[in-house]
């Protein structure tokens, strides 16, 4: 049986934090390492570029910034097909085709596209292209077949928008595209990690994030400076662990392995919520833990990349090599599309 294909993508609008990290990253590496998947990760330039056409120099720069982490994080394109979103043609034709199976209506309406349309402050000057950009992702995800797409939760009505997509063009045109399933992290805290303002969601375009190749004293600030609990001003005081930013990166990144080795006074995090809750445990405390498991998580993170960073050839051969290798495949998904639509006159 053919293995079931997993594909995901990220825009090159800078480089990649703690939200991609649990949402998405970590679930990659793993799935990546079983051996059980084709597996796909590609840079969304173009995707990028739909909010940011006039400044392409940001997305240029933040293209080898997110190769680079994905190095870091344990991509390893022995395993991975990493490419570029736009260095693949192919992609931009099928988007072409299934523009006309969209309503203007039913993009408009969309709840992601919404908030980020608010979030840019674009009102009626929406670009077209971005206000399109669930159809070029329908055509990332059907060229390569994909079947599971591991995602943040902000990700879920693009996924619907591609299976209507499929649905329509395969009733149209006959049985082609494979209908991709969402895959989202069992952690409720990892499928939208906030920002450290307590933000809905950490996000590139918000500026609340913790990046992945932050240096340590930086990560301790930003830890230092997170909203906790307002009414919890005494160490004696009760505290709430609900929309408390610090404790929900713990519920997302925090381990009993952690606790035994940084804090041994708690065996868990249960323990640890349940002092919170009574007083008389000080969120300096809290915070420094929480530093102490992000530093357990990033510092590896950071070496690799220190070493990639010191051969950025390598980098951009790989992406090459890997472009070229996920071109293939979306050649032959564009053929059967353009038979199936009977655009095929001359052969
Ligand atoms: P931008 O602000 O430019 O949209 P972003 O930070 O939202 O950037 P994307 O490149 O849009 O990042 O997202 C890439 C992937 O990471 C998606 O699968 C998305 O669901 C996931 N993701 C992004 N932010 C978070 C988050 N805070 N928590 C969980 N998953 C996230
Ligand atoms: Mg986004």
């Amino acid at each position: 049986m053919a293995k079931k294909v997993i594909l995901t993508g990220d825009r090159p609008t800078g480089k990649l934090h703690l939200g991609h990290y649990v949402g998405s990253l970590k679930n990659r590496v793993i799935l990546q390492n079983t051996g059980d998947y084709d597996v796909y990760v590609f840079i969304a330039d173009l995707q990028a570029l739909t909010d940011n056409a006039r400044n392409p120099e940001k997305i240029r720069n933040s293209l080898i910034e997110v190769a680079l982490d994905y190095l870091s994080v344990g991509l390893d394109p022995q395993k991975t097909t990493i490419f570029v979103q736009s260095q693949i043609p192919e992609l931009t034709e099928l988007t072409v085709h299934y523009m006309n199976l969209v309503t203007l209506a039913r993009l408009k309406r969309n709840p992601t596209i919404k908030t980020e349309i608010k979030e840019r402050g674009f009102g009626e000057a929406v670009p077209v292209g971005f206000l399109a950009y669930p159809i070029s992702q329908a055509a990332d995800i059907t060229a390569f077949n994909a079947n599971l797409i591991p995602v943040g939760d902000d990700q879920l009505p693009l996924i619907e928008q591609c299976k209507e997509i499929v649905h329509s063009f395969n009733s149209i045109y006959g049985n082609v595209l494979v209908e991709p399933e969402a895959m989202l992290s069992q952690n409720k805290a990892c499928v939208r990690l906030p920002g450290i303002d307590g933000k809905a969601k950490m996000s590139k375009s918000l500026g609340n994030c913790i990046y992945l190749s932050d240096d340590k004293e930086t990560v301790k600030n930003k830890v230092m400076s997170m909203y906790t609990d307002p009414n919890h001003v005494k160490v004696e005081d009760p505290g709430n662990v609900e929309n408390n930013t610090v404790f929900t990166y713990l519920d997302a990144f925090a381990t009993d392995e952690h606790f035994k080795k940084y804090l041994n006074e708690y065996n868990n995090l249960d323990e640890l919520k349940e002092h919170y809750r009574r007083g008389g445990l000080g969120d300096v405390k809290v915070k420094k833990f929480l530093i102490n498991v992000l530093e357990d998580i990033l510092e590896p993170i950071r070496e690799k990349r220190s070493y990639y960073e010191k051969h950025i050839d390598l980098v951009y051969d790989m992406l090459s090599e890997g472009s070229k290798k996920a071109r293939i495949v979306a050649q032959e998904t564009l053929k059967k599309v353009r038979d199936a639509i009977g655009i095929n006159y001359f052969n």
